[in-house]
């Protein structure tokens, strides 16, 4: 993903084998198995998805990292040979083929990102345009807030300024807590009411009924589930939390009883869900 341009196709099979591992844990999967949209599955965390890497995008990203090699390393015999047959800058000259098209269409991005001190090109105009100015004959450097120490662009950081950035309600319940992944996974899918309950599989033609197994008395949506049939009831009752107008889409905002302790109480509400 480094060095070109993924097509389309690729893209699609990639996605498609993550897509089944995580709704299936297999290669292949259906739509009726994936519980939320790929779209959201790809949000960052905070946006209220489950942060997993949309390819194209981080493909994008890491091409990023060659035409940093062009303009700045010194060390690549790559970035050399197309130093020596092209104008670098403006990525113009002998430069032909699909790769090269693809970096320049990244150009812009990238000249975004990062300022340039000029040194040697131009020098002589610049010189007398800007007689004050001292300027060196040192090749030329590339800086900006996200390349590293290490001269390496942050690749992480570009590509949150590429996604949505919009944060969500329930991620830090989500996700800011010591609970194991597969139950901050449970609870990322209950907070959006996209666990498998019943009702959730009848509406994807799954099962016929929705009614509650365990008590056959009212249909099995996540909130009867959660809160409202009568094994959950007695959990949470026993445990001293008002669940009365409790629903699983705001979970953090049910009340901590004086018996427990401020510490891990999301945690412990996570483990209650999970166990219920
Ligand atoms: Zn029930």
């Amino acid at each position: 993903m480094m060095a070109l341009e993924l097509p389309p196709g690729v893209v699609a099979a990639m996605t498609a084998r993550r897509r089944a591992y995580i709704w299936a844990g297999d290669e292949k999967t259906n739509d009726a198995a994936c519980m939320v949209a790929w779209d959201k599955v790809t949000t960052q965390k905070h946006c209220g998805g489950l942060g997993v890497r949309n390819i194209r995008m981080q493909n994008q990203c890491l091409l990023l990292k060659l035409l940093h090699r062009l303009h700045t390393a010194t060390n690549s015999s790559w970035a050399s040979w197309a130093r020596e047959h092209a104008d670098i800058p403006m990525m113009s000259g002998a430069l032909e083929g699909e790769h090269w098209t693809m970096l320049r269409e990244l150009l812009p991005m990238y000249q975004n990102l990062t300022v340039v001190n000029i040194a040697t090109e131009d020098l002589t105009k610049l010189e007398v345009a800007l007689s004050q100015i001292v300027l060196t004959t040192d090749p030329d450097t590339r800086h900006g807030p996200l390349i590293g120490a290490n001269n390496e662009l942050k690749t992480t950081s570009i590509y949150k300024l590429l996604v949505t950035n919009t944060p969500c309600p329930y991620a830090d319940f989500v996700w800011r807590n010591s609970t194991p992944p597969k139950v901050q996974f449970f609870i990322w899918l209950l907070s959006q009411d996209r666990i498998k309950s019943r009702a959730n599989l009848h509406t994807k033609k799954i099962v016929e009924d929705t009614t509650c197994e365990l008590c056959g008395q009212r249909a099995e949506d996540s909130d009867h589930l959660i809160f409202r049939c009568a094994t959950a009831r007695a959990l949470w009752a026993g445990l001293g939390i008002d669940t009365q107008n409790a629903h699983v889409d705001r979970l953090w905002e049910l009340q901590r009883p004086s018996t427990i302790p401020t510490q891990h109480f999301e945690s412990f509400i996570h483990l209650c869900c999970w166990q219920v």
